[in-house]
């Protein structure tokens, strides 16, 4: 049976990490996703020696860090500034037992073919998988369902992932990015389950592919996303990682942070329970 996750996306503007570890722990999540943003919100006046504390007491547990953003393409600089990063992530990973970090490609790089987006996202996602095996960390590569992001399919990121060929690299699959861009079914059906590291669920608005962004996520079931392909799909591969709740929002922004923990669970198992359990 899957565990279930809590990203901390769906209380981005609404909670902390400190406020969403004792919600995830009291609303019986077993993993909790910690953005880099509050992670480092979180060290301006805690340390890591806390952070490992409470999970070293909890039922709860870190899965993965979201996310070093924008990892191919860049200038010098710009990448320096995400390997700076990684090391940190992985530095506070091997503290507190926390194994995955989410890498997104870059938006708006022009007119580059499949071949060299492919060829570029090799390029990063190897040498940045070569510095976070020292920590024992792996990286999971998340396509993003707009029409400007240069991985923006399941397709696309599935056989970038799959030609790379390192047991370190996956990949996120998120059921809103699959629906946004039209990721077809057949290309998932086909996918070897051992590549797909995590699943962001997640739900849609109705509007046309291409058109949809992160704030037209709902909660699961309270879409049109094809949660009932995707997960029925996952479950005859024997999908077994973590299923983890990220909506972006603002209308769940404006909630108590408690009625979000509350809703993300009810939610997503009452989907779970119909379509995966
Ligand atoms: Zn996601």
């Amino acid at each position: 049976m899957a565990k279930l996750g809590f990203n901390q996306a769906t209380t981005l503007k609404n909670s902390t990490l400190v406020k969403d570890l004792v919600l995830a722990e009291k609303y019986g999540y077993d993993y909790i996703e910690i953005r880099l943003d509050k992670l480092k919100e979180f060290f301006r006046d805690h340390t890591v020696d806390e952070l490992a504390a409470f999970f070293a007491g909890s039922r709860l547990k870190p899965y993965s860090f979201n996310a070093l953003e924008f990892i191919t393409f860049r200038d010098k600089a710009g990448y320096a500034a995400i390997k700076e990063d990684l090391g940190f992530l992985c530095k506070v990973g091997q503290r507190i037992g926390c194994r995955e970090i989410v890498v997104v490609p870059t938006f708006d790089v022009g007119d580059k073919t499949l071949a060299e987006i492919r060829r570029e996202s090799h390029r990063a996602l190897g040498d940045l998988a070569d510095e976070a095996v020292k920590y024992g960390v792996r990286l999971a590569y998340e396509f993003v369902g707009y029409p400007n992001c240069s991985v923006n399919t399941f397709g696309q990121c599935y056989e970038i992932v799959a030609s790379l060929n390192r047991a370190d690299v996956g990949m996120v699959l998120d059921c809103f990015h699959f629906h946004a861009m039209n990721s077809r079914l057949d290309d998932l059906r086909q996918a070897d389950a051992a590549k797909l590291f995590i699943l962001h669920i997640d739900d849609s608005e109705d509007l046309p592919p291409g058109w949809l962004r992160d704030h037209h996520r709902l909660w699961p079931g309270d879409g049109v996303a094809p949660l009932a392909d995707i997960l029925g799909t996952l479950k005859r591969k024997g999908f077994d990682n973590m299923i983890s709740v990220e909506l972006f929002r603002p209308e769940y922004w404006g909630w108590d942070a408690e009625a979000a923990f509350r809703a993300g669970k009810e939610k997503t198992e009452a989907v779970l329970a119909t379509y995966f359990r």
